[in-house]
């Protein structure tokens, strides 16, 4: 699942298509518009004045004050196209723009869901207002950190993984932070220390920075908007490295299950608070 590093580097790379317009719509796949597909027909003629992130959400803002919230969910990504003939096989949506290119968007899954909404609601309508602090803004201070986890119990990893707390970590690098802030991610928020919280504060900024940096982790489906992999998948350190030794200690990696989700950690390196 695309997280917080993978959209913004569709983010980015989407730049190129601000102040263009919007021609024509065509979409296979009507049950991933909200409210509904006939909706998508108002953002005909309309101009995208900007594309921003919020967590993993893609937010075009329009002319006549209109938005529109991209959500990938599982494997859904935009892909820029000289032509209307589909890039990929799974191309469900394409937006014919004014500069003659093509905004494709592939969603394998068919889990991807693009909501049409007016300037004032769109926060509300996506629950925007619900998600916790971003990450990669000089707003996340320690102090932020520390007060979003303030009065929190459980398991560090669970607590990553709410997007209400820190918004945009999902399974790949809530393990890559535990590994770097060497907690363990099973241990009790509650039971973080001064020096803990430092680590984590430093490990969430590095793990999601490196990501953008590296274009996102292709694991399964992601590709930026030209087709390409991300290469963050080969600096990985703990995701799915269980069973392989660390590459800190050289003591075989392990595995769990945290939210359902299965979590690998070094036994060795990571303490358990
Ligand atoms: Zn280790």
């Amino acid at each position: 699942m695309p997280e917080l590093p993978e959209v913004e580097t569709q983010v980015r790379d989407l730049q190129v298509v601000v102040g263009k317009k919007i021609l024509a719509i065509t979409s296979d796949t009507h049950k991933a518009w909200k409210p509904n597909f006939a909706a998508s027909q108002q953002l005909l003629g309309k101009k995208i004045l900007s594309i921003t992130r919020r967590a993993k959400y893609l937010i075009f803002k329009l002319s006549g004050e209109m938005v529109l919230v991209a959500h990938f969910r599982m494997t859904g990504h935009f892909l820029l196209a000289k032509s209307a003939k589909p890039l990929e096989r799974f191309i469900r949506h394409s937006f014919q723009l004014s500069n003659g290119v093509f905004l494709q968007f592939s969603d394998i899954r068919k889990f991807a869901t693009l909501t049409v909404c007016t300037e004032n609601a769109y926060q509300k309508v996506c629950k925007l207002v619900e998600l916790g602090i971003e990450p990669l803004e000089k707003s996340f201070t320690l102090a932020a950190l520390q007060q979003a986890f303030k009065n929190k119990k459980g398991m560090l990893k669970a607590l990553l993984l709410n997007q209400t707390i820190v918004a945009g970590i999902g399974n790949i690098y809530a393990d890559e932070i535990c590994f770097n802030a060497k907690l363990h991610p099973a241990s009790r928020v509650e039971n973080l220390t001064q020096q803990d919280f430092k680590n984590l504060h430093k490990a969430i900024q590095q793990e999601l920075r490196k990501g953008v940096k590296n274009r996102g982790t292709t694991i399964g489906e992601y590709v930026d908007t030209r087709g390409k992999h991300g290469k963050n998948q080969l600096s990985l350190r703990a995701y799915k490295q269980h069973g392989k030794l660390c590459g800190v200690c050289g003591k075989t990696m392990q595995k769990m299950k945290i939210s359902q989700r299965t979590t690998s950690f070094c036994a060795h390196c990571q303490q358990k608070r």
